[in-house]
């Protein structure tokens, strides 16, 4: 799944670049003000992630 985190501190969304495939807590920095942001992935979520794709992704021949 691809997680979209929201800055505590600007309120600055940010796609994390990498991939998430299991429950784990990651730390990303802020684009905007810099702040480190705690960012963690339960099994719950990744479930629910997995349950409703927003985005396929497009398959060319
Ligand atoms: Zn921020």
């Amino acid at each position: 799944m691809r997680a979209v985190v929201t800055c505590e501190c600007c309120g600055n969304r940010q796609a994390v670049a990498r991939q998430i495939q299991r429950a784990e807590i990651f730390f990303v920095v802020c684009h905007s003000c810099e702040s480190v942001l705690r960012v963690e992935v339960t099994d719950e979520e990744l479930r629910a992630a997995q349950a409703t794709p927003r985005t396929r992704p497009a398959t060319r021949v």
